[in-house]
């Protein structure tokens, strides 16, 4: 493990019902650093990141995760919540009725001898909102936001839990262009922060233009982890159906 890691996964075998979804797989981040998983459907990469947040709890798995140094040893999605590793799921999963601080204050309120302090956390959202670049009141209800602006209200959720691992698991798939663009903006700003994060998604273009590293994963094997710089599409494709682009 190289100084900066700061997650190391190895070996990673996730069955279920005795059938293995993960065979053996390694993955490792770097502070700041944005790795996209690539992987056809059904592959492995959303239990991979789901192993990792918590939803399949240490136990559950072999092999093993080092967060910062230590073994992680969750026993689900709050455990690694509270140490900075935050998933966005492919299915979002705000509270459509509450309002944008509602839902990135829920269950964590803040208060003042037993008083919910709403001043506080007007501003604390005013600046997660920011960060997402996202120009809308704190008090708008979550129901009337477009996908992708809930998607951000998500990213913003995270933030506010200080997640030092950010998984995002295909979140352009509902977007249009230009949310797709404010969301790679956004992920490039977390790169400064020194926020990492694990990027999936079917659109490489993408892939290729906001990762650091790229790891490729097919039918639960780790097949290869590369630099972006080293490797064009046709690789990726080739690597993720295990042929050369020219036979397909
Ligand atoms: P990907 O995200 O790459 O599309 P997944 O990680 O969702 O792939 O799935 C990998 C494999 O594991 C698939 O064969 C899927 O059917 C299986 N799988 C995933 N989650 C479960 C689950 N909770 N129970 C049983 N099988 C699952
Ligand atoms: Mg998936």
């Amino acid at each position: 493990m190289s100084e900066a890691s700061i997650l190391t996964m190895h070996q990673i075998v996730k069955k279920f019902s005795g059938v293995p979804a993960l065979k053996g797989v390694d993955l490792s981040l770097q502070r700041g650093e944005v790795v996209s998983l690539c992987g056809e459907n059904g592959s492995g990469k959303s239990t991979l990141m789901k192993v990792l947040c918590g939803v399949h709890p240490h136990g559950s798995y072999e092999g093993e995760i080092r967060y910062k140094g230590e073994v992680l040893k969750a026993s689900n999605i709050a455990d690694t919540e509270k140490l900075g590793i935050a998933m966005i799921h492919q299915e979002l999963t705000l509270v459509k009725e509450l309002s944008v601080l509602e839902n990135l204050f829920l269950g964590a309120e803040i208060s003042q001898r037993g008083i919910l302090d709403y001043a506080q956390m007007y501003v604390e959202t005013g600046k997660l909102l920011k960060r997402v670049k996202l120009d809308i009141s704190p008090d708008t209800r979550v129901g009337e936001l477009g996908v992708g602006q809930q998607q951000l209200v998500e990213i913003a959720k995270a933030l506010g839990k200080n997640a030092e691992i950010l998984i995002l698991d295909e979140p352009s798939a509902p977007l249009t262009e230009s949310e797709t663009e404010v969301l790679l903006d956004i992920v490039k700003q977390l790169r400064e922060e020194k926020v990492s994060c694990v990027y999936i998604s079917h659109k490489l273009n993408e892939v290729k233009e906001i990762s650091d590293r790229i790891c490729v994963i097919r039918d639960g094997e780790h097949i290869a982890t590369r630099d972006a710089s080293e490797i064009s599409t046709n690789d990726i494709i080739s690597m993720m159906v295990g042929r050369e682009m020219t036979q397909l």
